[in-house]
Protein backbone atom coordinates (compact mmCIF):
# COMPACT_ATOMS: atom_id res chain seq x y z
CA UNK A 1 0.00 0.00 0.00
CA UNK A 2 1.40 3.25 -0.86
CA UNK A 3 1.79 6.09 1.74
CA UNK A 4 -1.01 8.21 0.00
CA UNK A 5 -3.33 5.05 0.53
CA UNK A 6 -1.98 4.46 3.94
CA UNK A 7 -3.30 8.04 5.16
CA UNK A 8 -6.64 7.56 3.20
CA UNK A 9 -7.33 4.74 4.63
CA UNK A 10 -6.09 5.71 8.55
CA UNK A 11 -8.55 8.72 7.70
CA UNK A 12 -10.99 6.74 7.05
CA UNK A 13 -10.86 5.13 10.37
CA UNK A 14 -10.88 9.03 12.20
CA UNK A 15 -6.83 8.50 12.43
CA UNK A 16 -4.27 11.01 10.93
CA UNK A 17 -1.08 9.20 9.81
CA UNK A 18 2.34 10.99 10.72
CA UNK A 19 6.07 10.54 10.24
CA UNK A 20 7.78 11.07 13.61
CA UNK A 21 11.51 11.73 13.39
CA UNK A 22 13.46 9.40 15.33
CA UNK A 23 15.71 11.99 16.40
CA UNK A 24 14.50 15.32 17.70
CA UNK A 25 10.66 13.70 17.62
CA UNK A 26 9.40 16.28 15.58
CA UNK A 27 6.19 15.40 13.11
CA UNK A 28 5.78 15.24 9.82
CA UNK A 29 2.40 14.95 7.97
CA UNK A 30 4.15 13.98 4.06
CA UNK A 31 6.91 11.71 4.03
CA UNK A 32 10.32 13.49 3.79
CA UNK A 33 14.23 12.28 3.30
CA UNK A 34 15.30 14.95 6.06
CA UNK A 35 13.63 15.95 9.08
CA UNK A 36 12.54 20.17 8.42
CA UNK A 37 13.66 20.87 12.06
CA UNK A 38 17.07 19.12 12.36
CA UNK A 39 17.94 16.92 8.92
CA UNK A 40 17.35 14.12 10.54
CA UNK A 41 16.79 10.92 7.86
CA UNK A 42 15.18 8.99 10.52
CA UNK A 43 11.36 8.49 10.70
CA UNK A 44 9.21 6.06 12.43
CA UNK A 45 5.04 6.05 11.68
CA UNK A 46 2.99 7.68 14.35
CA UNK A 47 -0.86 7.25 14.35
CA UNK A 48 -2.72 10.65 15.94
CA UNK A 49 -6.43 10.64 17.06
CA UNK A 50 -7.99 12.87 13.81
CA UNK A 51 -9.56 16.08 16.28
CA UNK A 52 -8.37 19.08 17.26
CA UNK A 53 -9.57 22.60 16.70
CA UNK A 54 -10.62 24.92 13.59
CA UNK A 55 -7.97 27.16 13.04
CA UNK A 56 -9.14 29.05 9.93
CA UNK A 57 -11.14 28.50 6.91
CA UNK A 58 -12.45 29.46 3.24
CA UNK A 59 -16.20 28.74 2.51
CA UNK A 60 -17.08 28.05 -1.02
CA UNK A 61 -20.23 29.24 -2.53
CA UNK A 62 -19.41 29.32 -5.65
CA UNK A 63 -17.92 25.32 -6.20
CA UNK A 64 -15.55 24.01 -8.88
CA UNK A 65 -17.11 21.68 -11.63
CA UNK A 66 -18.18 18.69 -10.17
CA UNK A 67 -18.34 20.04 -6.33
CA UNK A 68 -21.77 22.04 -7.09
CA UNK A 69 -24.17 19.76 -5.11
CA UNK A 70 -21.50 20.21 -2.06
CA UNK A 71 -22.14 23.92 -1.62
CA UNK A 72 -22.20 25.33 0.71
CA UNK A 73 -18.77 24.23 2.07
CA UNK A 74 -15.60 24.79 3.62
CA UNK A 75 -12.00 24.08 3.08
CA UNK A 76 -11.29 24.11 6.95
CA UNK A 77 -7.12 24.19 8.24
CA UNK A 78 -7.41 22.10 11.48
CA UNK A 79 -5.02 22.39 14.48
CA UNK A 80 -4.45 18.70 15.41
CA UNK A 81 -4.38 18.22 19.09
CA UNK A 82 -1.59 17.27 20.95
CA UNK A 83 1.02 17.93 17.84
CA UNK A 84 1.72 21.63 16.02
CA UNK A 85 0.18 20.46 13.02
CA UNK A 86 -2.18 21.90 11.02
CA UNK A 87 -4.28 19.40 8.31
CA UNK A 88 -6.71 20.67 5.37
CA UNK A 89 -9.55 19.27 4.55
CA UNK A 90 -13.61 19.53 3.35
CA UNK A 91 -16.17 20.69 5.69
CA UNK A 92 -20.03 20.38 4.62
CA UNK A 93 -23.03 22.44 5.69
CA UNK A 94 -20.86 25.70 6.25
CA UNK A 95 -22.67 28.78 4.67
CA UNK A 96 -21.90 31.76 6.91
CA UNK A 97 -18.83 32.56 9.61
CA UNK A 98 -21.46 31.72 12.36
CA UNK A 99 -21.58 28.33 11.48
CA UNK A 100 -17.86 27.76 12.49
CA UNK A 101 -16.50 30.10 14.72
CA UNK A 102 -12.56 29.92 14.79
CA UNK A 103 -11.52 27.09 17.24
CA UNK A 104 -14.78 25.10 16.89
CA UNK A 105 -14.03 21.98 18.07
CA UNK A 106 -13.77 19.08 14.85
CA UNK A 107 -12.33 15.76 13.55
CA UNK A 108 -11.77 13.89 10.81
CA UNK A 109 -14.10 11.55 9.48
CA UNK A 110 -13.38 10.34 6.25
CA UNK A 111 -11.75 10.38 2.86
CA UNK A 112 -13.16 10.60 -0.60
CA UNK A 113 -12.98 12.69 -4.08
CA UNK A 114 -12.91 15.60 -1.79
CA UNK A 115 -10.17 14.57 0.22
CA UNK A 116 -9.98 15.05 4.11
CA UNK A 117 -13.43 14.75 5.44
CA UNK A 118 -13.69 17.10 8.68
CA UNK A 119 -17.01 17.42 10.95
CA UNK A 120 -17.59 19.40 14.14
CA UNK A 121 -17.33 17.54 16.73
ZN1 LIG B 1 14.29 15.85 13.65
Amino acid sequence: MSIEQQVIERAKEGKLLTHKCTSCGFLHLSTAYFCAKCGSKGFEDVLLDGVGSIATYTIITVAPSGFEKYTPYAFVVMAVDNSELRISGFMEGIATPADLPVGTRAKITGFDERGILIQKQ
